[in-house]
């Protein structure tokens, strides 16, 4: 299945041209996803191609007014749905919100501009609002570019090759363990000894105790999330810092 993918924007060359780049760009030639642009000015009927105008009851800047956007959804009634605007108001976009979206056959990506939509757009046609999170953009293309990666990511053949995706972090709730790459030694600076030892069971018990280490740190909320430690990860844990402690042999 051809994950579809629309993009409502008033910067369709800015997508097009990241879309068509690197992962996105050749998963889109494996047929992973299709990119569809519809250019809002293109609804307008004026000879300046005006999308915006003055806020109702004052203040700064400009405001994307409705009918542009009314008009192009009408226009194209094969629009994927479910129709989600990128707003910084919007529900936090994270892992499990990209894996629901591939999960889909197709949706739609209305990108704001200046100080955002008119509201009685939100209001009637838009199903969802997700933000990227607590940090203003200019525009919503940057964060529709950041949706669809991580969505294609995690399609079935997004990234060729589907392993990828799925050691990940966030893919089990937990951070990722460290990566190394050769040469084994660098600066002085030695890869852990059992990422060299052939073992896979010792690698991936190692891998194991590093995500949950990292996570518990840095992303204790994660952890309170799963529901704290199974006996198990805790059993690895102090499994890892007891070798720490005392060395392989210890
Ligand atoms: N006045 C708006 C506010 O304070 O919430 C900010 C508008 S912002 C300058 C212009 C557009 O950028 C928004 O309509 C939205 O499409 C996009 N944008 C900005 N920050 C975003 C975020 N954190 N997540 C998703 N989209 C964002």
């Amino acid at each position: 299945m051809t994950l579809r993918v629309d993009v409502l924007t008033l910067f369709p060359d800015a997508i097009a041209q990241y879309a068509t780049t690197s992962v996105l760009g050749r998963a889109a030639e494996r047929d992973v996803w299709g990119l569809h642009l519809h250019d809002l000015r293109d609804a307008t009927d004026d000879p300046h191609r005006t999308v915006d105008d003055t806020p109702f009851g004052g203040g700064a800047g400009m405001v994307m007014m409705a009918e542009p956007i009314f008009r192009t959804i009408e226009a194209n009634p094969d629009l994927a749905r479910p129709l989600i605007a990128l707003t910084p108001s919007g529900r936090t976009f994270t892992h499990d919100v990209a894996a629901a979206l591939a999960a889909l056959e197709g949706f739609t990506l209305l990108c704001g501009r200046y100080e955002g939509i008119d509201q009685r757009v939100l209001d009637t046609v838009v199903d969802d609002e997700v933000s990227l999170g607590d940090f203003v953009l200019a525009g919503g293309e940057l964060a529709a570019l950041c949706v669809i990666e991580a969505v294609v990511r995690l399609c079935p053949g997004g990234l060729g090759n589907d392993a990828s995706s799925v050691d990940e972090s966030f893919g089990d709730g937990l951070l990722e363990y460290p990566q190394y790459t050769k040469p084994a030694e660098v600066r002085g600076l030695a890869v852990p000894e059992v990422l060299r030892s052939g073992d896979h069971a010792a690698i991936a018990r190692w891998r194991r105790a590093q995500a949950l280490a990292r996570t518990l740190a840095r992303r204790p909320d994660l952890i309170a999330r799963r529901g704290g430690l199974s006996a198990e990860e805790a059993r690895i844990l102090a499994e890892m810092t007891i070798l720490e402690e005392n060395g392989p042999n210890g």
